[in-house]
């Protein structure tokens, strides 16, 4: 159910529904929008009364929501969700089309400060890298761990960088959301509801992947799972799903990106890397994904992809990057959107220096 207030209601009145609610046992999920606050109400096993609100100061309306998901849902919040990242100057879900760059693994600090210096100039916001990697065999490189995480914190305070990295359970999801900008959840995780649950009760802002063989519903139900916790900063990602084609890794389903637009109005970005499993088609489905809507990119760039422990075919060399960047910022702007400029110098706090 979904309570509706009037534009005009008072803080005070928000928070007496939502007091209300919560008498009843239920959970009250208040959602700020540009013109008015709508409030989700989660945890009834039945229809509720809407009598029992109708009647009280500054509610407007009173609707069941049709749909499975609701926190997710447009029906609950019209505008699409900003997500905001106030010490890099960025936003997922805004105007500005996001882009999120960086190694497969933080594999050392030189590997990862030369990857973090080309993105910052390149003009990406955020940058991207596993310290904990969820690998097919157990043999491979399972990622550096809390140190990983160390390099990318000073990859933050060097170049002004938003971290963008894995937690692939509980455990590593504490440590996760002391370090980083936003918490990753892979495709192999995405129903695993311990950790999305766990999830939801971060503060931090969270990246969700679409399973390799889930459907739209699945999908807006894993994120339904992070919201119901109270996270209400969940930027989706498509990242390929699985097919019978095999001349790329997955196949990028871009047909996801409006379909999930007219349905939530959570932002939604999309994996060309491993979308495709291969640099010479990274490129052309970041346009492709920019075109169709997506309000941002997770692309693998590594500083010698050719020596790169972990997804080295699918990474893109700085150059190929720049190259990127340049094309996608001229497809933004006929939907009018833009993709941040190229800095000559990126942002080093006077303090900090590569160490
Ligand atoms: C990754 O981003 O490096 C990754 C493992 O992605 P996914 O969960 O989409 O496979
Ligand atoms: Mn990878």
């Amino acid at each position: 159910m979904l309570i509706v207030m009037k534009t005009a209601a008072t803080e005070e009145q928000v928070r007496a529904v939502c007091e209300r609610v919560e008498a009843l046992g239920l959970r009250a999920h208040p959602m700020p929008g540009a013109t008015r606050t709508a409030i989700g109400i989660t945890g009834n096993k039945s229809d509720i009364e809407t009598g029992t609100f109708d009647e009280m100061l500054g509610v407007q309306e009173v609707i069941h929501v049709s749909k499975a998901y609701k926190l997710v849902s447009r029906e609950v919040k019209g505008e699409t969700t900003v997500v905001r990242f106030p010490s890099a100057g960025a936003t997922i879900g805004g105007n500005e089309v996001a882009v999120i760059a960086g190694p497969c693994a933080i594999e050392s600090r030189e590997q990862a400060f030369a990857a973090a210096e080309r993105i910052a100039r390149a003009g990406a916001k955020f940058f991207r890298g596993g310290a904990y990697k969820p690998r097919t065999s157990p043999y491979a490189f399972q990622g550096l761990g809390e140190e990983g995480l160390r390099i990318m914190a000073d990859i933050r305070d060097h170049f002004g960088l938003a971290i963008v990295t894995e937690a692939v359970d509980n455990e590593s999801l504490d440590l996760v959301e002391k370090y980083a900008d936003m918490i990753q959840i892979g495709a192999r995780n995405m129903q695993n509801f311990s950790l999305l649950k766990r999830a939801g009760r971060s503060r931090t802002p969270v990246l969700l992947k679409r399973g390799m063989s889930a459907t739209l519903d699945e999908f807006l139900m894993a994120a339904e799972y992070i919201m119901s916790e109270g996270n209400y900063n969940v930027v989706l990602c498509e990242r390929g799903v699985r097919t019978f084609a095999d001349h790329t890794r997955n196949t990028l389903d871009l047909s996801v990106v409006p379909a999930v637009q007219r349905l939530s109005h959570l932002p939604i970005i999309v994996d060309p890397s491993h979308g495709t499993g291969k640099r010479n088609k990274v490129t052309p489905l970041s346009r492709a994904a920019v075109a169709v809507g997506a309000d941002g990119l997770i692309v693998e760039v590594h500083p010698d992809p050719e020596k790169a422990m972990s997804d080295g075919a699918q990474s893109l060399y700085p150059d190929q990057f720049d190259q990127l960047m340049y094309e996608v910022r001229q497809i933004a702007a006929v939907l009018g959107r833009s993709v941040a400029s190229p800095v000559a110098q990126p942002a080093v706090p006077a303090a900090t220096t590569a160490r």
